[in-house]
C-alpha cells in the first residue's frame, strides 16, 4: 500500500487486527477485532460497522456484537451463506495477525427508549443485532420475539425468552416460518416497539402481519434490511 493510499485509509477508517475467528454455530463465525483504536470507539447497541473485505473499495457491513474499551475489542458475527461473494469469504477466511479497516460504529437501529415492551424478529443476521439490544433492554420492559435460524444449533445465545424457528433448508428470504411464529405470539393488546432485521422481503411480511392484522402503527415498527437476494451490499 503506497503513503497516499495509507493517509486516506487512515482518514475514513479505524485500523485494528484479527485475534480471533471462532467458529461459534454451524455457519456463524466469531470474529475479534483488537487494537488501540478500538479502545476509543463509541457504540450503541444495535449499530454496525463497514469492514473492507477486499481490496481498497469492497465494503460489506457487520453489526457490532461486543465492544470492550477496557480490553481494546471488538467483535462481530459473520453468517456464512455459502457463496464465494466477498463478505462471506472474508468471514470465512480471515486469520489472527490480519489487518483489518473499518468504519466506526454508526445507524439507528437502536432501541427506543420508554417502550412498553420491545419485540425483535429476524434470521442469523439480524440475531446479531439483537444481541447487544436485547442485553441493553431495562428489566423493567417486558421483551418478545421470534428468531430463525437454519438448523437447530444455528441459533445465537439470546438474552431473553424469544421464540427460535428452524427452516430446515427452506430460503431464509420470504420466511413463511418466521412470519408465523411472529403471527403466533402471544402479545399484549396495545402496539409495543418492534425491530425487525435481515432479510428485506421477510422484514416487509412481519410488518405488513403487526400493521394489517395487529393493527401497530408504522412508527412502532423499525426496520433495517440487512439482505436480499439479488442485491450486493445492501446499505
Ligand atoms: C446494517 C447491517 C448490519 C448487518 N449485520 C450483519 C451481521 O452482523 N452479520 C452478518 O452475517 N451479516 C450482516 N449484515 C448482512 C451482510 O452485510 C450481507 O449479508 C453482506 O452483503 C454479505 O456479503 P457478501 O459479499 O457475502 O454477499 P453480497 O455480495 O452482498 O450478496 C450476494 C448475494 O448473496 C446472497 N446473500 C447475502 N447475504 C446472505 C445471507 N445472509 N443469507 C443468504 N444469502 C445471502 C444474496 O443472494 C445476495 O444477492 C448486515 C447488513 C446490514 C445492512
Amino acid at each position: 500500500m503506497n503513503t497516499i493510499t495509507r493517509a486516506l485509509r487512515s482518514r475514513l477508517f479505524i485500523t485494528g487486527e484479527i485475534v480471533e475467528n471462532e467458529h461459534i454455530a454451524p455457519r456463524m463465525r466469531r470474529i475479534r477485532i483488537g487494537g488501540e483504536a478500538v479502545a476509543g470507539l463509541a457504540w450503541t447497541p444495535g449499530q454496525h460497522v463497514r469492514v473492507l473485505v477486499h481490496g481498497p473499495l469492497t465494503l460489506r457491513t457487520y453489526s457490532v456484537w461486543h465492544h470492550d474499551p477496557a480490553w481494546e475489542c471488538l467483535d462481530l458475527i459473520g453468517y456464512d451463506h455459502g457463496a464465494d461473494s466477498p463478505g462471506a469469504a472474508w468471514v470465512r477466511t480471515a486469520r489472527p495477525g490480519q489487518e483489518v479497516s473499518f468504519t466506526k460504529p454508526e445507524g439507528r437501529f437502536t432501541l427506543r427508549q420508554g417502550a412498553p415492551y420491545h419485540l425483535f424478529a429476524g434470521e442469523e443476521t439480524a440475531a446479531v443485532a439483537f444481541g447487544p439490544m436485547l442485553r441493553a433492554v431495562p428489566a423493567t420492559e417486558p421483551v418478545y420475539g421470534a428468531v430463525e435460524a437454519n438448523e437447530p444449533g444455528g441459533h445465537l445465545d439470546l438474552q431473553g425468552d424469544l421464540v427460535k424457528v428452524c427452516r430446515d433448508g427452506a430460503p431464509a428470504a420470504n420466511s413463511a416460518a418466521l412470519v408465523k411464529a411472529v403471527s403466533a405470539l402471544d402479545l399484549p393488546d396495545e402496539p409495543g416497539v418492534a425491530y425487525l432485521a435481515g432479510e428485506a422481503r421477510t422484514i416487509q411480511m412481519i410488518r405488513a402481519h403487526l400493521v394489517d392484522e395487529r393493527g401497530w402503527s408504522r412508527r412502532d415498527v423499525i426496520t433495517k434490511p440487512f439482505w436480499t437476494p439479488g442485491r450486493k451490499g445492501l446499505d
